[in-house]
């Protein structure tokens, strides 16, 4: 299922440290056909267009923001510390490599609003529960998380579904 995206996707050994393959999205975005085949399938994958898709920094911008136009909605950003002007609330998370903090500003999500949740790729899910958490936090509804590559064999998309979100991915990478 979604060969010929799997196949736009480049991995880089090793990278940012010793162990990690890193699954490189640039070269699918070099391919404008890859890149518009991506949304549409992000969009036919969405049962009912939320009002914002929330896209997390920075990879998550790129694919939130190319969805956001096509099912017609706002985006909201979830940017990593001290980036957005406003008033925030924020939330630390740790990585497959590292420790971060995701914030939002406060005012960004109406109570009760429909979110769809959107990033490059889900590993352990860490990052993507804290965004659930900040968005939840706001009051709003998270109706699904949507990712171009999901790892399943660090459990992020699992342990999102055992959170109550619906989890739609187009390619797995085994292994890490
Ligand atoms: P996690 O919080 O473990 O689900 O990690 C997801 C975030 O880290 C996403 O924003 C990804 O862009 C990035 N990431 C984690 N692992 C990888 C990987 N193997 N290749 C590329 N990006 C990764």
């Amino acid at each position: 299922m979604n060969d010929d995206l799997k196949l736009l996707i480049r991995t880089i050994a090793d990278y940012p440290k010793p162990g990690i393959q890193f699954r490189d999205i640039t070269t699918l975005l070099l391919d404008g056909p890859g890149f518009g085949a991506a949304i549409d399938r992000m969009a036919a994958a969405v049962r009912e267009p939320p009002a914002l898709v929330a896209g997390i920094e920075a990879r998550g911008f790129i694919f939130g923001a190319a969805l956001a136009q096509r099912l017609g909605c706002g985006l909201v950003l979830l940017r990593k510390q001290n980036k957005l002007p406003g008033r925030v609330a924020g939330i630390n998370y740790a990585l497959e490599y590292g420790e971060d903090r995701i914030e939002m500003h406060s005012d960004a999500v109406a109570p009760g609003a429909r979110v769809l949740l959107v990033d490059d790729l889900i590993a352990t899910g860490g990052t993507a529960l804290a965004g659930v958490e900040l968005l939840r936090g706001a009051g709003a509804h998270v109706v699904g998380a949507s990712f171009v590559i999901d790892l399943p064999g660090l459990g992020g998309a699992a342990r999102l579904r055992a959170s109550g979100v619906a989890v739609d991915t187009l390619v797995e990478f085994e292994g890490e």
